[in-house]
């Protein structure tokens, strides 16, 4: 995972990268589509990356669609009312940064509307586990690792930056945290780069979140100057688009206490 060489930012296919169009009758019924799906899944954790992917959708559609969502999609969810519509603003609750989806999903579940199984355990707090930072001796590259466990479910992202490139994020990993041993054995045999030394360090969250927004912030830089759509790795199926592991990362990232360092700015 940790390369001599700087790698490319990996490829993403998140509905943002793909170039899709935001029409909102059609995002409507895409969303009502999606909520009967979420009504059948398990792991709320599935349910956050169905609220990231519209997230990542919006990020890449521009400024006016934090305003979009809490002024009319979200509006039209609450109409539409279905338990279907329900399980999409509880999953958009979980990720937004106002309160407009979980109010929203407050009022139709005090009208009697059925909330589906995971949104208790959605609710239920984020405990952030571990912070490890690995890096080799140039400081070229580094790879962040945090673990958050929730209602007794476990997962954990690891992020590659690349120093070089404005300190910005190439990969982030999402993996249950029952790997997290075989991501860190991955990480310190470091695949084909033998003579590379690795150092561990355990960075306290404050840091943790400081240094991963910036590498998240300088990749959205990057990202908004290429406007080409990328080309989804097919190899690499196992952790979903970059995008989408990002917008729950950021999410994760604001449990964890605000830096009292300024944030960085790019390019510094
Ligand atoms: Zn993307
Ligand atoms: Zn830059």
């Amino acid at each position: 995972m940790l390369r001599t060489v700087a790698p490319a930012p990996e490829p993403c296919d998140c509905p943002g990268c793909s170039g899709a169009e935001l029409d909102p009758a059609a995002l409507i019924d895409d969303l009502i589509d999606g909520g009967a799906t979420l009504l059948g899944i398990e792991d709320p954790l599935e349910a956050e990356l169905f609220a990231a992917n519209l997230l990542a959708l919006g990020n890449q559609a521009g400024e006016g669609f934090a305003e979009a969502l809490a002024g009319g999609i979200i509006p039209a969810l609450e109409e539409i009312g279905s338990p279907e519509a329900l399980a999409v603003l509880h999953a958009v609750a979980a990720l937004e940064e106002g309160t407009a989806a979980a109010d929203a999903a407050a009022r139709l579940t005090g009208s009697g509307v059925p909330s589906p199984g995971w949104a208790a355990e959605l609710r239920q707090p984020v405990e952030a586990e571990v912070f490890l930072r690995f890096a080799d001796t140039g400081e070229n590259l580094s790879v962040l690792v945090a673990t958050f466990s929730r209602a007794g479910r476990s997962h954990g992202f690891s992020v590659n930056v690349v120093h070089g490139d404005c300190h910005s994020a190439t990969e982030i990993l999402l993996f249950p945290g029952t790997v997290l041993d075989q991501v860190i054995d991955m990480i310190q045999n470091n695949e084909g780069a033998r003579d590379l030394v690795i150092t561990r360090s355990s960075p306290d969250p404050e840091s943790f979140r400081w240094e991963t927004e910036r590498a998240l912030n300088a990749r959205a830089d990057h990202d908004q100057d290429t406007d080409e759509p990328a080309e989804a790795d097919p190899a690499d199926e196992e952790s979903p688009d970059y995008h989408l592991s990002a917008e729950l990362l950021r999410a994760r990232l604001r449990l964890l206490p605000a830096p009292s360092r300024p944030p960085a700015r790019h390019g510094d």
